[in-house]
């Protein structure tokens, strides 16, 4: 056969025209290329554009990647509700003129080139909208390959993926029925949280809103209610709701280090499964202290960057859990590597997945959690309908386990005029202040 009757095989003679080869060796190239790609024709990025909605109030960012085949698009998630103006500007002002006219499908390389195009890096406006790009190219790859994206990592290491859920309330029997309601719905994993993160309600005295210090708006929160609210809470769920089901907590890194582990230590006969975020990242170097005091399974990382951050705590083996926000690490790219690293360290997964990630986002999160050997747990995808009807192909939860559609690429799309609809809240969405009794700022 030769090159031109190879091509007409293959289907893609016209496009074929787009490979800048010329001459005898671009015969061999073109040949080469068509064997490599089972006849795909290549294909450049056009475009790449940020989508904003918040179709339930939450700041949902999603970056589009249009190629040179029409109608063909990925999308990824870049959903940073505290920042979304910040991350749009950067994906639409800096990273689509740098991605335009690449190769769709070298991912790393794209990667590896689009973080270092702002030299400076590693932080969560630039990560997101990496995210978004990275998330993107692995949709269209999976597209590409009519495959669903965890085919592309290595095919499922479980059917599908079992998750948590949140219960809360301000009192305790509140919360024990809400974990009893949880368990009928199906969840074998339960997150308890006595009120807000740091339960702000069991903290009586703001002594600084007296003293006309902060804003009245400003919130307020001690340490030692909180610390003595939350074994109490334990307690009761464990007396009411039984020992079988898994419980879980977020600290939500708002305590002093040393009170943190504490409170790991008064937590450890309820048997937790993991207890979330002790410290804030600039604390990390307390790791070491909280693994010689307590035996309780740690989850960390929400907050994480930079792999400054989590390597160490990985390698030496001071976490259980590796439990990043994707899109604010830059990508399924780094967090299957995160995965591979853990993997050899015995850190499993948790990855965040909270109300402030896009469906496209939770959809990412699942693909990786099917493929990875080491997954842990997964915070469960609460998507509500309005949403869904944006994004139609959701993730769905059943009997506490989250399943894809089976789509290729992530099974996510996005209806664009339905999205336009909603517009971003007039608040900017940054988080207002949280005060100790004396006026000093708490550290989320
Ligand atoms: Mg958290």
């Amino acid at each position: 056969m030769n090159r031109r009757d190879l091509i007409q095989t293959l289907g893609f003679g016209a496009a074929l025209g787009a490979l800048r080869v010329s001459g005898a060796e671009s015969g061999a190239t073109a040949e080469r290329y068509a064997r490599a790609t089972k006849g795909l024709p290549p294909l450049k990025i056009t475009k790449v554009r940020a989508i904003l909605t918040a179709p339930a109030g939450i700041r949902l960012g999603v970056v589009k990647v249009e190629t040179s085949e029409p109608g063909l698009y990925g999308l990824g998630c870049a959903t940073f509700n505290q920042r979304p103006l910040t991350v749009a500007t950067a994906v639409n002002e800096y990273l689509d003129p740098f991605a335009r006219g690449r190769d769709v499908d070298n991912i790393e390389d794209l990667w590896q080139n689009a973080y270092t195009s702002s030299y400076w890096r590693n932080g969560p406006v630039l990560n997101n909208a990496l995210c978004g790009l990275d998330q993107a190219l692995w949709d269209l790859k999976g597209k590409r390959a009519n495959m669903p994206v965890y085919q592309l990592l290595g095919g499922k290491c479980r059917f599908a993926v079992d998750c948590y859920t949140h219960c809360g309330g301000n009192d305790l029997k509140g919360i024990e029925e809400s974990v009893k309601r949880a368990m009928e719905r199906g969840f074998r994993h339960i997150r308890i949280q006595r009120g807000g993160y740091g339960s702000p309600q069991l903290s009586k005295k703001a002594d600084w809103k007296e003293a006309g210090f902060g804003l009245p708006s400003d919130s307020n929160m001690a340490v030692r209610p909180y610390v003595k609210g939350t074994v109490e809470m334990f307690e009761h769920v464990r007396n009411t709701c039984g020992d079988d089901v898994e419980l879980l907590h977020d600290i939500h890194e708002r305590i002093p280090p040393i009170e943190a582990i504490n409170l790991c230590k008064q937590l450890e006969k309820y048997r937790p499964y993991f207890i979330e975020d002790p410290f804030s990242p600039e604390d990390i170097g307390y790791f070491k202290q909280l693994r010689q005091q307590t035996c309780v399974p740690i989850a960390m990382g929400e907050l994480f960057n930079s792999p400054h951050e989590w390597v160490g705590l990985i390698t030496d083996r001071l976490i259980d859990f590796i439990r990043v926000h994707i899109s604010q690490v830059g990508g399924l790219t780094v967090a299957r590597k995160m995965a591979a690293l853990g993997e050899w360290f015995n850190v499993r997964s948790a990855w965040h997945g909270p109300g402030d990630v896009s469906p496209v986002g939770h959809a990412a999160n699942a693909h990786l959690d099917l493929a990875i050997w080491n997954f842990g747990i997964q915070e469960a995808a609460t998507i509500p309908d309005r949403t869904r009807e944006v994004f139609p192909g959701c993730p769905t939860v059943e009997k506490g386990y989250m399943y894809i559609n089976e789509a290729p690429g992530f099974g996510v799309d996005l209806n664009e005029e339905l999205a336009a609809r909603y517009p971003l809240p007039k608040h900017p969405g940054y988080w207002e202040p949280v005060r100790r009794p004396d006026g000093t700022a708490v550290r989320p």
